[in-house]
């Protein structure tokens, strides 16, 4: 039987295009229908992305201390979530953190650092930390998260060999007085027009379950499709004890999905990424959002710890994709390794600073209640989640 989302997948396919209603009617599909949302959302996945999933890998070169008030930030002011606090990483921090990510199956290399936009000597650091990273790892992609960027900075990173820069409006612009009230969402949008211009790949996307409403979540993907984004992270609210939104629950897993399938259908041939909150709010449907979405973070998060990265090598591979970049043998030994780090591990201890003195892999993390605030990675002694 060909359903209604079947009919819009063909006519994406045959060059149109999605519209707000149309985008609204797949938020609001009901869960008996999810998987018909899943199959023609697949198909516009399969004729972009095929069965490739880009791996990211996110390195947060400076966190917490942050003094601008974004409301879901576990870094912002005001926020008690105790988080790691630390500055600037080194140039050879951030190429360990970074190799850590390479490793483990990442292509690119998110640096990130907290704060309302870099000084012209926090872009010497990061022109700095790329030109070390693509000698060191020929082919990365580097992609820069620093805030609002200021004239000619753009154009510095881009000389420098980043190839993106990810700045999102994260939520619509009819809402986001609501979420953050230091700076305003044309800030944002003006930093993704100085990304672009300079040549850099315009990274974008939108942070679900702050509030907002149906068609605030469809305006905010089709601002995203208007600025013309490659890739759009779709992050899933962590509600951070210590944040105004603490203990703010809005998401189910099949809602989850059936929003990253409307980012499909409105930005078809786009990256669709799974970031922030994945674990937590996709849970056993993580593996059913890569049928619409194509790239995830490998391992953890800014602030907090993702699932194992072996866990997420193994997901991939279950369902049949593979790595983009990397060929089958490769990621078939690239698990295999994996899996020898973990044995080893499992002799003395996860790894993890979880504090449940758990003697093997993790796994009993409580993700479904709260966030689990990173101790390891960047800015620690602990090894990466990589
Ligand atoms: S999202 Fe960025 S700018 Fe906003 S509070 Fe967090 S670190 Fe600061």
């Amino acid at each position: 039987m060909t359903t209604a989302f079947d009919q819009l997948a063909d006519r994406i396919l045959s060059g149109g295009a999605a519209t707000a209603e149309d985008a609204v009617a797949v938020l609001r599909a009901p869960d008996t229908e999810l998987m018909s949302v899943v199959a023609a959302a697949g198909r516009l996945r399969r004729e972009h992305f095929g069965n490739t999933v880009k791996v990211n890998y996110l390195v947060n070169l400076k966190s917490g201390l942050c003094p601008e008030n974004c409301n879901y930030c576990s870094q912002a002011l005001g926020s008690q979530a105790p988080v790691l606090k630390y500055s600037w990483l080194s140039k050879d921090e951030t190429l360990e953190q970074a190799g850590a990510g390479l490793r483990g199956g990442a292509t690119r290399v998110c640096m990130v650092s907290s704060g309302r936009g870099p000084s012209d000597r926090d872009i010497d650091k990061v022109v700095e930390m790329t030109s070390a990273l693509k000698d060191a790892h020929e082919g990365v992609e580097v992609c820069a998260c620093l805030g609002l960027l200021k004239g000619g900075q753009a154009e510095r990173l881009k000389a420098a060999g980043v190839d993106a820069y990810n700045h999102n409006i994260n939520t619509a612009e009819s809402h986001h007085e609501n979420i953050v009230q230091t700076h305003t969402y044309e800030d944002r949008v003006d930093t993704i027009g100085k990304a672009k211009d300079a040549g850099l790949s315009p990274c974008s996307g939108l942070i679900a379950g702050l509030g907002e409403t149906d068609e605030q979540l469809v305006e905010a993907l089709f601002a995203l499709k208007a600025l013309d984004a490659d890739s759009i992270p779709v992050n899933f609210l962590m509600p951070f004890d210590g944040t105004p939104y603490e203990n703010t629950w809005e998401l189910s897993p099949t809602r989850c999905v059936k929003i990253l399938a409307m980012a499909r259908f409105v930005c078809p041939d786009k990256e669709i990424r799974i970031a922030g909150g994945r674990e937590m709010h996709l849970r056993s449907l993580q593996a059913t959002a890569l049928q619409v979405a194509n790239s995830i973070f490998l391992g953890d998060y800014l602030t907090s710890e993702g699932q194992d990265a072996l866990a997420d090598l193994e997901m991939l591979r279950d369902n049949g994709f593979v790595i983009l970049g990397m060929d089958e043998s490769g990621f078939a030994e690239l698990i295999e390794e994996h899996r020898a780090k973990a044995a080893a591990r499992a002799t003395g201890g996860c790894g993890s600073s979880c504090g449940d003195g758990c003697g093997s892999a993790c796994g009993g993390h409580d993700e479904q209640e709260r966030p689990v605030i990173r101790r390891r990675g960047a800015g620690t002694d602990v090894a990466a989640n990589a």
